[in-house]
């Protein structure tokens, strides 16, 4: 017994000091996987992210202090090369009050709004009167012709909202797909109301634009991007507010009445313009490869956000899911044969801005870049991967059995428009987004609920696994990832 137990002690501490398990990949998985049990930082710096930094829009001086934390955060993980990378925003934006009232029916009723982001002000209060456009095509448009001088417009029906619970199922919106002829208003559809009707609401010399903020609970929601590098307030466009679903029905109700009954708003909207250009950080460090440090695997996440709430699961949850990978990356000692590069990129919300800006700067490198892989679908579990280049997503499904037990089981051969994996996807580099459990992004997307609250750290946790693996994986392959034509763009 004595021998036998001298012997099982002997190969037991040779183990120990060979590393306890056989380097095979699957063994790398574990050691970097357990990182997130030992000391995790995930919630402590949402936290601190939320309340301390707070909301960060592009342009803004919390923005700035959230990229100089996340660069000391990444020093202190251990992260080589941190730096800032700047791109200039054209011009910043100050959200102002923004408030709006009945004055007929003198009902005393406050409405709840939301400005449209990079958009004006109005120049003090102004009343008009509440007019509601139901058309969805230019024919009936035009019957509002010569009628709209002055006047308030409703852009369209309020919103059909789905239950809650479907939301969660689906995971796609939070309002119902059009049965109908013509477009359905979605919330959504605000950010870039159809052209041709703002075009004619300016012409007609409408005062300002309301539109439904599609969301349970009187919720509001804010948006605001822009096409190219222009500046936004040199596009020509009207004070824009989204107003709480129910207080939109309550307008169009009114407004609806026959003649003579009148309904009557008062609003003042106070926004401001910041000239630029501003210099906006994308915040970045590397683990360098061992063997072809030259190649890199990107892992990202937009650290802006909206500013009516805290930012926190748009996209909070996925830069601290960044950050906690990096930490536990270096702190299992594996060496990732080639590098991986930690960005927290910006302009996100105003149209991939900082991604794309940061794409066009790294041109020589693209070849050389396997892979973009971003999570920003809020606190929900990561259920897999989705790629529009299905070569590359079949290399990496193949990889990824560590992540099986966690649940990262559904890849799909899928274009998805709304993140920074896009920019890279659009320069031909394979740009994989996570599927995660909805756990009420849709509901929090954009409004005063994307607060801390909603985080689960659970889920966070397997995030941060599932990025991590995935960036070693990707990173020791073979060799660079395949790369091919892309499926088509789906609708957002
Ligand atoms: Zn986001």
């Amino acid at each position: 017994m004595y021998r036998i137990l001298l012997g099982f002690l002997a190969v037991g501490a040779l183990g120990i000091a060979l590393g306890s398990e056989p380097a095979g990949p699957e063994a790398l998985d574990r050691r970097v996987m357990v990182e997130v049990d030992k000391d995790s930082q995930l919630l402590g710096n949402l936290t601190h992210l939320c309340d301390v930094i707070g909301p960060r829009l592009t342009g803004s001086a919390n923005l700035k202090r959230a990229n100089d934390w996340a660069a000391q955060k990444m020093k202190d993980y251990g992260l080589s090369n941190v730096h800032q990378e700047p791109w200039l925003l054209p011009e910043g934006w100050e959200r102002g009050p923004a408030s709006a009232r009945l004055i007929e029916p003198d009902n005393g009723v406050r409405l709840s709004v939301a400005s449209l982001a990079w958009t004006q002000g109005t120049n003090g209060p102004i009343r008009g009167e509440v007019v509601a456009i139901d058309a969805t095509d230019a024919k009936e448009l035009a019957a509002f012709k010569g009628k709209l001088k002055g006047a308030i417009v409703l852009a369209g029906r309020p919103v059909e909202l789905l239950p809650l619970a479907e939301i969660e199922k689906q995971g796609k919106s939070v309002t119902v797909a059009s049965k109908q002829k013509g477009p359905q208003p979605t919330a959504q559809a605000a950010r870039g109301l159809p052209k041709a009707r703002d075009e004619f609401f300016r012409q007609e010399g409408v005062a300002a634009i309301l539109s439904d903020a599609g969301k349970h609970f009187g919720l509001l929601f804010t948006t605001g991007s822009w096409e190219g590098k222009e500046r936004p307030s040199a596009i020509p466009r009207l004070p824009t507010l989204f107003v709480a679903h129910p207080h939109y029905q309550l307008l169009h109700r009114l407004a609806k009445r026959p003649a003579p009954a009148k309904t009557i708003i008062e609003i003042d909207v106070r926004n401001k313009f910041i000239p630029g250009p501003i210099a906006v950080n994308n915040t970045v460090g590397e683990i360098r490869g061992s063997d072809k440090p030259d190649e890199v695997v990107v892992i990202g996440a937009h650290l802006d956000s909206w500013d009516l709430g805290q930012g926190a699961v748009d996209n909070g949850t996925g830069s601290t899911i960044v950050l906690e990978a990096a930490r536990m990356l270096v702190k299992s000692g594996v060496q990732p044969r080639r590098t991986i590069r930690f960005i927290l990129f910006t302009g996100e919300e105003q149209g991939l801005k900082g991604s794309q800006a940061y794409v066009e700067k790294h041109k020589d490198e693209l070849p050389r870049i396997s892979a973009c892989v971003v999570h920003d679908t809020g606190t929900g579990k990561c259920l897999g991967l989705s790629c529009a280049m299905t070569p590359a997503l079949k290399q990496v499904e193949a990889e990824l059995i560590s992540l099986k037990p966690l649940g990262v089981t559904e890849y799909r051969t899928q274009s998805i428009g709304g993140s920074d994996h896009y920019s890279f996807e659009k320069a031909g580099i394979p740009g994989f987004f996570f599927k995660q459990e909805v756990a009420g992004y849709r509901f929090a997307h954009h409004s005063q609920a994307d607060t801390l609250d909603r985080a689960e750290e659970a889920s966070l946790r397997q995030g941060a696994q599932a990025m991590a693996v995935t960036a070693l994986r990707i990173a020791n392959y073979e060799g660079l990832l395949k790369r091919g034509k892309s499926a088509p763009k789906a609708p957002s």
